[in-house]
């Protein structure tokens, strides 16, 4: 055997995905429970079933991407660096907003058929702070990141205490306000922080439709959420400053550099 012919055959008898994608890649590794691989054009969960990617959607008007966003269109407007300056991101900048409800659906299961209620799992919530307990789903460990959430920021100093406690909301089996897709808080993959220092986009429309970006929320919340996986409302220009989600494939992305220019 040439020594070309025994590298060719040795690389034959390694496994590569069709094609690298570092976003598929990081969303192997975010959910690697559930997701086994991927192909050009699908997602290939563990159970054996295939999911379409579909196609990236520039084009589409923004209200209805969202509502028909692929699974490559989750990754479309990157989610930035944590320690990254608070400020308002360009129209449409809503980095975790698109998501494929098909996949979200697979992922935690549907509320309104009763599949998510068995999954979800009581955290204390800043226990030291009488925060009472959250209930939040187990798959892809969500409660149990949401845990180390909670113990750390338990430890945070007094004055930073009140924008946690009360907090406002986990589970919830209901669709996004004035749409007709489901909330991440319908996947019990998602918290509300205290509602009183909360900032919502719909609320800071104004009657020609601008909005003006708003947020009350300090930074050391912010990017110890980020540190255990979950993505916060604060960066979008649709702004949701109270809400977190789970999204650690975003963040893994961002912690590469992802995308490279
Ligand atoms: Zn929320």
């Amino acid at each position: 055997m040439t020594r070309i012919s025994l590298l060719t055959a040795m690389l034959a008898s390694l496994s590569f995905p069709a094609i690298a994608d570092p976003a598929l890649d990081a969303l192997l590794a975010a959910y690697a429970d559930r997701l086994a691989s991927y192909s050009e054009d699908e997602l290939i969960w563990k159970d054996g079933s295939r999911m379409p990617l579909g196609r990236l959607q520039p084009n589409l008007p923004f209200e209805q991407r969202l509502n028909q966003a692929s699974i490559r269109d989750q990754f479309a407007i990157p989610y930035p660096l944590s320690g990254a300056p608070f400020q308002a991101p360009a129209p449409d900048v809503d980095p975790g907003r698109l998501r494929n409800e098909a996949f979200f659906l697979k992922m935690y299961g549907d509320c309104r058929k009763g599949e998510v209620k068995p999954r979800l799992k009581a955290v204390p919530w800043l226990p030291n702070h009488g925060g009472g307990s959250v209930r939040v789903t187990t798959i892809n460990g969500v409660a149990d990141q949401l845990e180390k959430v909670s113990r750390e920021l338990d430890q945070l100093p007094t004055a930073l205490i009140g924008f946690l406690v009360p907090m406002s909301g986990t589970y919830n089996c209901r669709p996004i306000a004035e749409t007709n897709r489901l909330s991440v808080h319908a996947f019990g993959a998602a918290i509300d922080i205290n509602a009183r220092f909360g900032d919502y986009w719909l609320w800071a429309k104004r009657p020609d439709g601008s909005i003006t970006w708003r947020n009350r929320i300090p930074r050391e919340i912010v990017e110890l959420f980020e540190r255990h996986g979950f993505i916060w409302g604060g960066r979008w220009h649709h702004f949701d400053s109270l809400h977190f989600e789970y999204r650690p494939e975003l963040i893994a992305l961002a912690k590469q550099g992802w995308p490279r220019e």
